[in-house]
């Protein structure tokens, strides 16, 4: 193995290790919350590392790297899964429904119905999470929390959508307090929508990327999205090449 496959598979271990820690402080079981690395902007060369460290799906947020990358891999790591964790337009949903095996951005119905038609026609079905606006930052895509509910109503409609639950990006700041505001607001909002017998199974949180996902497991995360504690620093866009 190259130095760094070697250290991938050194920051896989670190991490898991710390997810294991932080189910342990909140006594959770370490096995309710899955790792979902993401290789976005890294190369073939890191998805390799990772798989050869035992990681099964990795996730990128733009749907084109997606599709290069399971093109370059796709003899080589026939067992490897893609999971798109980024927002998607509804003419690239052909894609996601082709190559992915879960999607963690959904948060409109016309990439909803777009998708169901396009996994029809490809005899597929897919574990969709729907994105959730946690933080009211106006950058950010996702549901107001207000209207999941009417939302995962609609959702029914789509039978090749396997609904498993909620996903977010909490807010972007050293406020630890109010990050743990946005995974509080996820967690309560995935009670409500399972007392309410919404469609679906809701048994997913997908929150927690690497400079919060600690706090993402105490309060209730079942996946986790970490690249950078993984993969390294991503280059800036339009910088110099560093990882
Ligand atoms: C990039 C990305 C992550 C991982 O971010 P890191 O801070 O590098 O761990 C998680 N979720 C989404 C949606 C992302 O785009």
């Amino acid at each position: 193995m190259n130095e760094y496959g070697t250290r991938v598979a050194a920051n896989l271990a670190d991490v898991r290790r710390r997810i294991d820690d932080a189910c342990r402080a909140a006594g959770r079981d370490p096995a309710e919350v899955r790792l979902l690395p993401v290789s976005k902007t890294f190369g073939a060369d890191a998805v390799r590392a990772a798989h050869a460290a035992g990681v099964r799906v990795v996730a990128e947020n733009k749907v084109q790297e997606l599709q290069a990358k399971a093109a370059e891999l796709a003899d080589e790591l026939p067992d490897l899964g893609w999971a798109a964790i980024g927002h998607l337009q509804t003419n690239k949903a052909k894609v996601v429904a082709q190559l992915a095996t879960e999607f963690h951005a959904l948060d409109n119905r016309r990439v909803a119905a777009e998708l169901d038609k396009r996994l029809a026609t490809a005899g597929r079905e897919l574990d969709v999470f729907v994105q959730v606006n946690s933080s009211g930052e106006e950058s950010k895509f996702g549901l107001e929390p207000d209207a999941v509910a009417a939302f995962a109503d609609e959702l029914a409609a789509f039978g090749r959508l396997r609904v498993r639950g909620l996903m977010t990006l909490a807010a972007n700041t050293a406020d630890t307090a109010r990050v743990a505001g946005c995974f509080d607001t996820m967690a309560g909002l995935r009670d409500r929508l399972r007392a309410g017998g919404a469609p679906g199974s809701w048994d997913e949180l997908s929150m927690g990327m690497s400079g919060d996902f600690e706090l993402a497991i105490a309060h209730g995360s079942t996946c986790v999205r970490v690249g950078t504690a993984i993969f390294g620093v991503r280059p800036a866009p339009g910088g110099a090449g560093a990882r």
